[in-house]
């Protein structure tokens, strides 16, 4: 499979598996997987001017405001590693996010393709108190899946699994929330662009894989 010159946009609501999906394409692809999740979160743990600033925001479970996340994507972006193509996860979020990702696509001739997963509110609840994650290396684990890892390390760095704060229901209710108010709305944006196509999340693993798979290769 090759996806060289493609920018991926993988949407869908906390818990749906973009983390989980990006991850294995970027493995398949040869591409960087870019989650602005997982570089807000080690800003935080450094404790760096941006971490203080986004803190209060990802504890409650708001977005951390625009002009924040758009200039660590653009840095990001900027990176040889990106030449050949990214998969970008959690972003963008807000339709002011997608625009001011489009000039940055533009200018390197990339062609978006938006990946949606669909999933009901109902099961992201269940998987997202069940989410472990490695600390180190960002691997996403499920206590439901595989129990044995609940008290485990990561397969691949041997880290201590945690979990992460803002999992807790009630923060969880409200990411929710956010993802029907500001990022939903990205899906039609996506599709007037004729640059959308949906998986059903509610499949295991391999099986939402090898779909997202086949939308790629359907989408040369
Ligand atoms: P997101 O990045 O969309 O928030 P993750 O990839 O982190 O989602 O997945 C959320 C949780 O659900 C994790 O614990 C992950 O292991 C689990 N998970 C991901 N995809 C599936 C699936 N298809 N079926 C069951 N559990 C899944
Ligand atoms: P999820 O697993 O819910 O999809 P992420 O790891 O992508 O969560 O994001 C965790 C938190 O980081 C969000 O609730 C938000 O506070 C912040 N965040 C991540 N990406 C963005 C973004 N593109 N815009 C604003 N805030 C973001
Ligand atoms: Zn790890």
């Amino acid at each position: 499979m090759k996806g060289d010159g493609v920018a991926i946009v993988m949407l869908g609501p906390p818990g749906a598996g973009k983390g989980t999906q990006a991850r294995k394409l970027s493995d398949s692809l040869k591409l960087p997987h870019i989650s602005t999740g997982d570089m807000l979160r080690e800003s935080l743990k450094n404790q760096t001017e941006l971490g203080k600033k986004a803190q209060q925001y990802m504890n409650s479970g708001a977005l951390v405001p625009d002009a924040l996340v758009d200039a660590i994507v653009a840095e990001r972006l900027d990176r040889e590693d990106c030449s050949k193509g990214f998969i970008l996860d959690g972003y963008p979020r807000t339709l002011a996010q997608a625009q001011a990702l489009q000039p940055l696509l533009d200018q390197k001739h990339r062609k978006v393709l938006a990946i949606g997963i669909e999933i009901e509110d109902s099961v992201l609840v269940q998987r997202l108190s069940s989410r472990w994650s490695c600390p180190k290396c960002g691997k996403v684990y499920n206590a439901q899946l595989e129990p044995g890892k609940r008290n485990g390390r990561c397969d691949e760095c041997f880290e201590e699994l945690v979990q992460r704060k803002d999992d807790t229901e009630a923060v969880v209710a409200k990411r929710l929330q956010v993802y029907h108010n500001n990022t939903q709305p990205l899906i039609r944006h996506y599709q007037d662009q004729r640059a959308y196509c949906n998986v059903t999340g509610d499949q295991p693993i391999d099986r939402v894989f090898e779909d997202v798979k086949k939308l790629i290769e359907n989408h040369k």
